[in-house]
């Protein structure tokens, strides 16, 4: 049974102290809440807050924590950059690769970020691989293909074995911090579609084991009816993830 999932992708937000408090906010109000076997919550904190994070949050099973972005090289003469491994050493379990934000302000293409997901698995690492159309793309009704082409690029070259140690995140960008969220139907239309290549590409089995998170703008008012489709298995949540009221009522949407 694929994994109900709520990611909290804090982006390039707060500071030392703020991060701590705000880890500890979501684990106390996490603590009233009925969360079932098949349910995970990840933190996803920039890469200062990793290790508090992870310390944190070690104790409590459903709660993994998350880097947002990581290198597709091992080490070397990368300034600036953070490898899988060094974030597998502090404790995290999970990174973000292909958001948006990375795709377009960093230029990040979609050959880059196939070897950031390898990479990502072979320090240890559980991938979310972000996909999504822009607004034109979708106004132009090229929005599945432009889904395909990255998840084809990205993503589909793992084997079989591979493919079960990913989360996908469909994040169309028109959504991402705009306040307009994609509506229950078209959420669950490309939920559907995203799963459709993975029962073509891969086996029917390993499909309906992926769990594939909306994000754009969910919130604790939306995510209820966002997270009742069939194939929505969650979210990839950023504003509402740095409050932890906000990000608490989300996690309690299924
Ligand atoms: C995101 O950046 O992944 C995201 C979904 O942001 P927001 O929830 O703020 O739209």
């Amino acid at each position: 049974m694929r994994k109900k999932i709520v990611a909290g992708n804090w982006k390039m937000n707060k500071n030392y102290n703020e991060a701590c408090n705000l880890i500890s906010s979501i684990v106390d109000g996490l603590r009233n809440s009925v969360i079932s076997p098949e349910q995970l919550v990840i933190l996803a904190p920039p890469f200062p807050f990793l290790e508090p994070a992870v310390a944190r949050t070690e104790e409590i099973e459903y709660i993994s924590v998350s880097a947002q972005n990581c290198h597709s090289e091992e080490k070397g003469a990368f300034t600036g950059e953070v490898s899988a491994s060094m974030i597998r050493s502090v404790g995290a379990t999970h990174v973000i690769i292909g958001h948006s934000e990375r795709r377009n302000i960093f230029n990040e293409s979609d050959e880059f970020l196939a070897k950031k997901v390898l990479a990502a698995q072979n320090a240890g690492l559980i991938p979310i691989f972000c996909c999504g159309e822009m607004l034109p793309e979708r106004e132009k009704g090229i929005h599945f293909q432009v889904v395909e082409e990255q998840l084809n690029k990205g993503l589909f070259h793992l084997t079989q074995q591979e493919i079960k140690k990913i989360i996908i995140a469909y994040e169309p960008v028109w959504a991402i911090g705009t306040g307009v969220t994609a509506t229950s139907a078209q959420a669950q239309e490309m939920h559907k579609f995203i799963r459709s290549l993975l029962i073509k590409k891969y086996k029917n089995e390993t499909a309906e084991n992926i769990s594939i998170l909306y994000g754009g703008s969910c919130n604790a008012k939306n995510a209820k009816e966002l997270f009742a489709n069939a194939d929505v298995d969650g979210g990839l949540i950023g504003g509402a993830s740095l409050t932890a009221q906000d990000f608490v009522t989300i996690v309690n949407s299924f």
